[in-house]
């Protein structure tokens, strides 16, 4: 799949529109459509990498981005500010949507995988 078939690029580029929650020049961070928990955001970076198998040195900046953006809106969490990060890689892991990205999950107890 290329960037123009890439529904998160589309997102991205405004050709789809979404509930943004934050962003910056290198990430931007959604509401996700179908969510898991009380707080279920998307963190992607505005770079279309495929997933982490496929992360360049290049391009290893945008992980460290889109931690600190999580660390960012975690501020705004109420309670104690407890959050799970999630990335799937490659399909058998659970990925179905190939441009990297992680879920920020929050507002519920979360003990197990
Ligand atoms: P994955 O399964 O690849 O780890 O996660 C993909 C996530 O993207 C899923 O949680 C799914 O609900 C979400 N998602 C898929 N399509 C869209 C969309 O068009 N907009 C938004 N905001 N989220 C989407
Ligand atoms: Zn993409």
């Amino acid at each position: 799949m290329n960037t123009q078939d890439c529904i998160f690029c589309k997102i991205i580029s405004k050709e789809i529109p979404t509930k943004i929650i934050a962003q910056n020049e290198d990430v931007l961070v959604m509401q996700d459509i179908s969510p898991k928990a009380p707080v279920h955001y998307l963190i992607l970076p505005k770079k279309h990498i495929v997933n982490v198998k496929q992360l360049e040195e290049q391009d290893s900046h945008y992980v460290s981005k889109m931690i600190l953006m999580a660390r960012k809106i975690s501020e705004k969490l109420s309670g104690d500010g407890s959050f799970r990060l999630i990335m799937n890689n490659g399909a058998g892991a659970g990925q179905s949507v190939f441009h990297m990205h992680c879920h920020f999950l929050s507002g519920k107890k979360m003990t197990d995988f």
